[in-house]
């Protein structure tokens, strides 16, 4: 039987509060407007304000601090983006008006005076900004992971130009001394989350490659050993791996953890599991984490029945959380496109019995729905969204489902 936190709220709750309570020194000022040009300066203000929690809540060595569901964090940061490239949006076209400028000002850069200059620091950011919101909206599938996550590194130059911006064209700032206190405030923190962001050698731990073993035609299981702090993971959260301190972090579900070592069964995908599987036994490794909330209600709280659905390798959350506890009303239907492709099929089969049920594409699951019920489904995002829409369709509520997606 695992150990588990009581249920508690996500922390967003949480979050949610300290970014109204960032919003409040704008107020005043908003009730004191007089004119066009003082809601196109607010708007600026709010926007840069939104901007800067979406890089708070980007970073997760930091949202995981405000609040522990590290996905409900990417939502609400990508919920954010919207909302500021309204925002930002907005706070040029309504300058070009107030100025009575042509649309070509809104774009065109002039550094051939100082508030022009200042001026045009807000255009590249707004260029900036208008590529970090296609490439994460519009053309996020188009585009590959890679080319999404270094459009992403474009938030950090941005920020920093709409600081500069907002404090060298002055307007409010200036007028009003507690208000450039305070944003002095944001630019210091911004500026320390950015070297906390990069300072990777402080928050991942080594570990050690103890074994690798080929599940299936497609998966492997890698065993690390801590080298000095270990993480504890409860069952259903993942950790980010790095091969070494300046490769990206990729996340994985912990397939088994607890005392020194750890386990993921990583199904080959790109250019980052083939290095994993080039590693060398004794390779060391960074992993920080543990994240992640995702089956956490499936242990805490009333007993209710727990439906575990899992397509392909969405299955790792739920492997340690079925070897924990075999007190518990668990069920698993895992979907997979091949017999060979139903890793832990055996032992998940062993341990849950007739609650274990194969289903081999296209085959479709039979999965009742019934009012007490909670259904934990994770894999591809397709996968996720399909399984999610047919349970809601057979009367599952919106409350019973919970998901996980592997994918950012
Ligand atoms: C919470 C979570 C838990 C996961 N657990 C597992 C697991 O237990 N086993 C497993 O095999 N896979 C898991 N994944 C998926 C795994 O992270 C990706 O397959 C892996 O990062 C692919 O990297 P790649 O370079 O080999 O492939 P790529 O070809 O670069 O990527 C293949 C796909 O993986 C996703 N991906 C790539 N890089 C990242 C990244 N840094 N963060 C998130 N998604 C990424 C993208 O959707 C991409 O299209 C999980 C993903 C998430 C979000």
């Amino acid at each position: 039987m695992s150990r588990v936190r009581p249920d508690a709220p996500s922390g967003l709750t949480r979050v949610a509060i300290a970014m109204a309570v960032s919003f409040l020194p704008l107020l005043p000022l908003a009730l004191g407007a007089s004119d066009l040009g003082d809601v196109a300066n607010l708007l600026g203000l709010a926007g840069a304000i939104v901007m800067w929690w979406q890089v708070l809540l980007g970073v997760r060595q930091i949202s995981h601090r405000l609040g522990d569901d590290r996905l409900a964090a990417v939502s609400l940061h990508r919920w954010l983006g919207g909302c500021g490239a309204f925002l930002v949006l907005l706070h040029p076209l309504l300058e070009t008006v107030v100025d009575r400028q042509d649309w070509a000002y809104v774009l065109v850069p002039d550094f051939t005076w100082a508030e022009s200059a200042y001026a045009s620091l807000g255009r590249l950011a707004f260029l900036m900004f208008l590529a970090l919101w296609l490439t994460s909206t519009l053309a996020r599938y188009l585009i590959g992971h890679r080319v999404w996550r270094y459009a992403h590194y474009l938030s950090y130059p941005l920020l920093a130009l709409v600081f500069v911006h907002s404090w060298g064209l002055g307007g409010y700032l200036t007028e009003t001394p507690w208000l450039l206190a305070y944003w002095l405030g944001l630019a210091v923190t911004f500026a320390g989350v950015v070297c906390w962001r990069l300072s990777v050698s402080r928050w991942a731990v080594p570990y050690r490659l103890a074994g690798v073993e080929r599940l299936s035609p497609t998966v492997s299981a890698y065993t690390f050993r801590a080298l000095g702090r270990a993480l504890d993971p409860q069952p259903g959260q993942f950790c980010y791996l790095r091969t070494s301190l300046r490769s990206r972090a990729h996340p994985f579900s912990v397939v088994r953890g607890g005392g020194k070592e750890l386990t993921f069964a990583v199904k080959d995908a790109g250019s980052f599991t083939e290095r994993l599987r080039a590693l060398e036994p004794g390779a060391v490794v960074h992993l920080d984490g543990p994240y992640g909330t995702f089956t956490r209600a499936a242990q805490a709280g009333p007993r209710r029945p727990a439906v575990l659905i899992a397509g392909g390798i969405g299955v790792t959350p739920f492997v340690e959380l079925v070897r924990r506890n075999d007190d518990l009303p668990l069920s698993l239907v895992h979907v997979v496109a091949s017999p060979q492709e139903a890793v832990f099929g055996a032992e998940l089969r062993r341990r849950l019995g007739e609650r274990y049920q194969e289903v081999v594409r296209p085959d479709r699951p039979a999965i009742p729905v019934t009012p007490r019920a909670r259904y934990f489904i994770c894999g591809s995002p397709r996968f996720v969204e399909a399984t999610a829409a047919g349970l809601r369709a057979s009367g599952a509520r919106r409350d019973q489902l919970y998901t996980e997606r592997f994918d950012c």
